[in-house]
């Protein structure tokens, strides 16, 4: 499977390929001719919103909880970033997944992602791929157990991830942000930490009530320390990110990571971070060392946001 990442400049150049974003899993993917979306006849349009949700039979409720979502996301986004991208959901019920998902993703029911910087594609309904981020929370320490259960319980005395999975609908959203208005993310670190900053930023600046749904499953992850994980620098994920070389689970580390660290710069400098932070990468579009990135990040930008890369190797 050839891979590609994806840069702004690149991308009217290089139309066929898909660029599949998730929080765990984020990698690009060369798009195959075979996966190839012309109709939406077997979905259901929700009418009267500013972007397309098209969603699968049965599930207008889910539909219009993530439409209503989006759409708010959306505005705020545009009076801080002064940009809207176009955008296409998709929700889809397990029948229709294959239609319309990237074709790698096709038997991975549940994956959020960014289809070609318009179309995104979420799961409709409660999966295995969702439960299997919850194996054992009966193991987990007794705070981290009350946290999960206050995020992620359900009323039936169960878990269901679908709160954090719904916000990860902003999160491949975020992708479209940063694709379309022609950002240079630099590195694939700032690509992924940008889109999680965009999230966080929203989440806490309106979404309050949603901050639970979204830290706990990062934080239970980045708690539970790095040992297990064969890769842990950031040399190795800008290295291993096309082809997701470095395994599903330690992909989820190095997200989760990222997830923790949008949270720490939303905290130290508030929601301007994202505004210049955006700005920045507008406007730097020249090549950069590591150096030199992490100085425009610190002196265009916030220290917070720099010390991502010059305190990565500390962290573990
Ligand atoms: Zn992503």
């Amino acid at each position: 499977m050839e891979t590609t990442h994806i840069y702004p400049t690149e991308k009217l150049q290089k139309p066929a390929i898909i660029s599949v974003l998730l929080f765990l899993f984020s990698f690009s993917l060369a798009q195959n001719k075979s996966n190839n979306i012309s109709s939406v006849s077997d979905l259901i349009e929700l009418k009267g919103f500013t972007q397309n949700y098209y969603y699968s039979s049965g599930h207008e409720e889910r539909a219009l909880k993530l439409a209503k979502l989006m759409e708010d996301a959306g505005r705020f986004y545009k009076e801080e970033l002064g940009f809207t991208p176009e955008i296409k959901l998709f929700i889809l019920a397990p029948q229709h997944w294959k239609s319309y998902a990237a074709l790698p993703l096709h038997d991975v029911y549940g994956f959020p992602h960014n289809i070609d910087r318009v179309r995104l594609a979420v799961a409709a309904e409660d999966n295995d791929f969702w439960r299997s981020f919850l194996k054992n929370p009966g193991q987990l320490p007794n705070e981290m157990k009350r946290r999960v259960t206050a995020a992620y319980g359900t009323s039936a005395g169960d878990y269901s991830m679908e709160p954090f999975f719904d916000l990860l609908a902003i999160h491949e959203m975020g992708h479209s942000y940063t694709s379309q208005a022609g950002l240079k993310t630099h590195r694939y670190w700032m690509e992924e930490l940008f889109v999680n900053i965009m999230l966080h930023t929203y989440i806490a600046e309106k979404k309050k009530n949603l901050l639970p749904a979204l830290e706990t499953f990062p934080d239970m992850v980045v708690n539970a320390g790095s040992t297990a994980y064969r890769y842990t620098s950031l040399a190795d994920f800008e290295k291993l990110y096309q082809t997701m070389g470095m395994g599903p689970e330690n992909y989820g580390w190095y997200q989760s990571m990222l997830h923790s660290q949008a949270k720490n710069i939303y905290n130290a400098g508030g929601k301007n971070v994202m505004k210049k932070l955006w700005k920045a990468l507008k406007n730097n579009q020249n090549d950069m060392t590591d150096e030199e990135f992490a100085a425009m990040l610190s002196k265009e930008v916030h220290p917070s946001v720099a010390k991502v890369y010059l305190n990565w190797n500390r962290v573990k």
